[in-house]
């Protein structure tokens, strides 16, 4: 079993009220392939420049994390810069550079492509949908994405929603790409175009999970101190699909309450400290605590 993510490996410049990082690493599937090495196998499949460093591609490594469908290409690699204010919820893009992702055909190495949970993370909705011709036998697929794409890409990103299983996306991404306010009728209407569920995540407040006849609500980690938020919904994915996978279940749902608990706990951790600094150190024990500190926190 293993959880193959199609995304960005990436610099990032970040500005949050606690400081500003020039050229950290980040990208969306950087963040996922970290938390879900927690569960499962994760594969990346990405581009990087020749200035991508090489501790990192170790550190990957090291997380036993499958680098065989990442492509090193002459060339830099993607850049971002965000800045947060006194609202984590609300970041502002200052500039995004693809770079070698600019002309990126995704390959599929031959033994990615069956039996595979696929998350397409956080990138240009026409490479997101070159992978899905390439898939043979999904388990499950999900896909992300990000304002940019809905605005200067939208009949691309329809269509790949259509083939997928379940759309995470954040409250402000639903109302734009839908049009609709509320978010149970946002959500339904997503669900309407194909998928199975959706993941409506709400920053600080949260997360809903909703299904054909289900809705499951799951509260963030009371955090007092967001230090960067960057990386939090890729990594809520990576927890939700790592975890999913590892119990090789996809429509229980229970399981999947689970699954997003899990996604919630992962993302607790990641917002503490900038970038993928958090991963150096987290623990399967702490993150099990956290779970069961969820427990808690919604018994009643
Ligand atoms: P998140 O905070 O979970 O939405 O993910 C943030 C990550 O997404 C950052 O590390 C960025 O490098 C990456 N990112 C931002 N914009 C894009 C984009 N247009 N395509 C791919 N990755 C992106």
């Amino acid at each position: 079993m293993s959880l193959v993510i199609i995304g960005s490996l990436a610099f990032d410049t970040i500005e949050t009220p606690f400081g500003r990082k020039e050229r950290i690493i980040g990208g969306s599937g950087t963040y996922c392939s970290l938390a879900a090495s927690f569960f499962t196998q994760s594969k990346i499949v990405g581009v990087v420049g020749e200035d991508f460093p090489d501790e990192t591609i170790e550190f990957l490594k090291g997380k036993k994390i499958d680098l065989k469908g990442l492509e090193v290409r002459p060339g830099k690699s993607f850049f971002w810069e965000g800045h947060y204010g006194e609202d984590p919820n609300k970041r502002t893009t200052i500039k995004t550079e693809p770079n070698v992702y600019e002309d990126f055909r995704p390959q599929l190495p031959p033994d990615y492509k069956k039996d595979e949970t696929v998350f397409l993370a956080n990138i240009d909705p026409d490479q997101q949908d070159e992978i899905l011709t390439q898939v043979l036998q999904p388990r499950l697929i999900a896909m992300d994405t990000i304002n940019l794409w809905i605005n200067q890409k939208r009949d691309s990103l329809l269509k790949v929603l259509e083939k997928v299983d379940l759309y995470f996306a954040n409250d402000e991404e639903v109302r734009l790409l839908i049009g609709e306010k509320n978010l149970i009728k946002a959500g339904k209407k997503i669900l309407d175009r194909g998928p199975s569920f959706v993941v409506i995540k709400k920053g600080e407040h949260g997360a809903l999970v909703l299904g054909k006849d289900f809705v499951f609500g799951v509260p963030a980690h009371p955090c007092e101190e967001v230090i960067d938020p960057t990386g939090a919904g890729d990594s809520f994915a990576g927890g939700f699909l790592g975890y999913l996978d590892k119990m090789n279940s996809f429509d229980d749902q229970s399981e999947i309450r689970r699954a997003a608990v899990y996604g919630s706990v992962l993302a607790s951790f990641v917002i503490e400290d900038f970038g993928i600094n958090r991963f150096n150190t987290l623990t399967m024990k702490e993150i099990q605590d956290r779970f069961d500190q969820f427990r808690k926190l919604v018994s009643f």
